[in-house]
C-alpha cells in the first residue's frame, strides 16, 4: 500500500495518522509492525541478483531501505507532497547526505546568512575542504535573487523561518530564481514542519527536516528527512545515504517519529497558540528589547509569514534590553522552562545560541549572519501559557 489513495482524498491530519499504512497488510494490526531485521533473506541466488540489479524491488540491507523506514518516507512524501522521501539518523544525516550526493568539486553552492550551526560547519569547514565554494547571501532581499542569477550555482541551500533568529526567506521566489539559473534549492523546514508550509508545493527541489524536532515532538528521538522529486530521493539514497555518511534511521526511532507524526497536526496547532501568548506577553514587557516571531502584527516579514505559513509555529526569538548578561540572568532563574537545545518538544526548551548552538560560528560571523549576542531563544512548549508566561515573569530582571 503505498498510500496515493489517502494522498488524493485526505487532508493532512488524517494522511499524518493513515498514510502508507493498511492494516489488512499485518493481520489487521492498527499499530504498524516494526522491522528491526538488519538484513533480508533471498528466495534463490538469481532473486538475490535482481534485487542488487534493481531489476526486482526488494530490501537487502536497512542502511539502504526497510518496511518500517518505508512507510516513515511514504507517509512524510503524503505530507510534504513529493513523490519520495528518505529517513536518516539525524537532521545533520540528512543534510549531509543530501550535500554529498549532488556537489562535486568545483560547484558553488549560495546560502542563506542565516543556518543552523552545525549546517554551517559542515558546510564552511566541510564542504568547502573539499573544494566546493559557500557563498553566504541574503536570501530575502532582491539582490540576494539576483546573485544566484549572476553566479548561476550548483544549489541555493536556505531555513525558513530560520535557526535562530527567525528570518523567512521568500520559498517561492528564490526556488525560481534557482531553477532559471540551473540550480537545486534545497530548504530545511525544521521549524515550519509541513503542517506550516510545503515547500515542494512552492517550488524546491529537496526538502530537509531534523525529525528529531516537532515530527518527533517528544524529544525522546533523532532523526532526519529529506523529500523531493524521486530521481533526486533515489540518488541520495544510492549515493550520499548508502555509500558516504551510512547515516540510515533505526527502525526503532522511525517507530518513534510514526507516533510523533500521528499529533503533529494538532501539536502544531498548540505550540502556535501557545507561542502566540508568549510571544504578546514577551512584546509588552519592558526589560524586552525586541521579540522575533511571525505571528506578530510588527514582525518584519508579516506578509510573507501569512502568505507562506498556515500558522505562525511555536518558536520565537528574543532580547533583553540587558543584553547577554541580563539573558544569562534569566535563563539562570528559570523554574519551568528547561535550559536545554532541541526544539519542538512537548516541554517547553529555551537556549543561547552564541554559546551554545551556534558557536561554530565566530563571534564576527555571527554579527554579519544577523545572530545577535544576546538573542535568546525559546522553543514554546504545550504546558498551560499561563505556567510559561508565569515561569518568564519571575525570572525577568528588575526594570
Ligand atoms: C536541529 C536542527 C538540525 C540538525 O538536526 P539533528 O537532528 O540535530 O541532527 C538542522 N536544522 C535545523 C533547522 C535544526 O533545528
Amino acid at each position: 500500500m503505498d498510500g496515493s489513495n489517502l494522498k488524493l482524498q485526505h487532508g493532512r491530519a488524517t494522511r499524518a495518522i493513515h498514510a502508507g499504512y493498511e492494516p489488512a497488510d499485518a493481520d489487521g494490526a492498527i499499530s504498524p509492525p516494526v522491522h528491526f531485521s538488519s538484513s533480508f533473506s533471498f528466495a534463490s541466488a538469481a532473486d538475490a541478483r535482481d534485487a542488487f540489479t534493481g531489476d526486482r524491488p526488494a530490501h537487502i540491507y536497512t542502511r539502504i531501505s526497510n518496511p518500517t523506514l518505508d512507510l516513515l518516507e511514504r507517509r512524510m512524501a503524503s505530507l510534504e507532497d513529493a513523490e519520495a522521501a528518505l529517513a536518516f539518523a539525524s537532521g545533520m544525516g540528512a543534510i549531509t547526505s543530501t550535500l554529498w550526493s549532488l556537489v562535486q568539486p568545483g560547484d558553488e553552492i549560495v546560502t542563506d546568512l542565516t543556518l543552523y550551526g552545525s549546517t554551517f560547519a559542515f558546510l564552511h569547514h566541510g564542504l568547502a575542504r573539499f573544494g566546493v565554494t559557500i557563498s553566504p547571501t541574503d536570501l530575502s532581499v532582491q539582490k540576494g535573487l539576483d546573485v544566484i542569477a549572476a553566479r548561476r550555482p550548483r544549489l541555493v541551500y536556505f531555513e525558513s523561518p530560520a535557526n535562530p533568529n527567525m528570518r523567512l526567506v521568500d520559498i517561492t521566489a528564490v526556488s525560481a530564481a534557482a531553477r532559471e539559473a540551473g540550480a537545486l534549492s534545497v530548504v530545511d523546514s525544521t521549524y515550519a514542519t509541513p503542517c506550516l508550509t510545503r515547500p515542494i508545493t512552492l517550488g524546491a527541489d529537496v526538502v530537509l527536516h531534523s525529525a528529531t524536532k516537532y515530527l518527533c515532538g517528544h524529544g525522546d528521538a533523532l532523526g532526519g528527512i529529506a523529500a523531493g522529486r524521486r530521481e533526486l530521493i533515489d540518488t541520495i539514497r544510492m549515493t550520499g545515504l548508502k555509500d558516504m555518511t551510512g547515516a540510515a534511521m533505526a527502525p526503532f526511532n522511525a517507530m518513534m517519529i510514526l507516533r510523533g507524526l500521528k499529533t503533529l497536526d494538532l501539536r502544531m496547532e498548540r505550540h502556535s497558540a501557545n507561542a502566540e501568548i508568549v510571544a504578546r506577553w514577551l512584546s509588552h514587557h519592558p526589560v524586552v528589547a525586541a521579540v522575533a516571531f511571525p505571528g506578530l502584527g510588527d514582525f518584519p516579514q508579516r506578509a510573507l509569514a501569512e502568505r507562506q505559513m498556515d500558522r505562525p509555529g511555536g518558536m520565537i526569538a528574543f532580547e533583553l534590553t540587558g543584553g547577554l548578561d541580563a539573558g544569562s540572568a534569566l535563563m539562570d532563574r528559570l523554574m519551568l522552562i528547561r535550559r536545554a537545545v532541541s526544539l519542538g518538544d512537548t516541554d517547553s526548551l529555551i537556549q543561547h545560541p552564541a554559546s551554545m548552538t551556534h558557536s561554530t560560528y565566530t563571534p564576527e560571523e555571527r554579527a554579519r549572519f544577523g545572530i545577535g549576542e544576546g538573542l535568546i531563544r525559546l522553543s514554546v512548549g504545550l504546558e498551560d501559557p499561563a505556567d510559561i508566561i508565569a515561569d518568564l515573569e519571575q525570572a525577568m530582571p528588575a526594570i
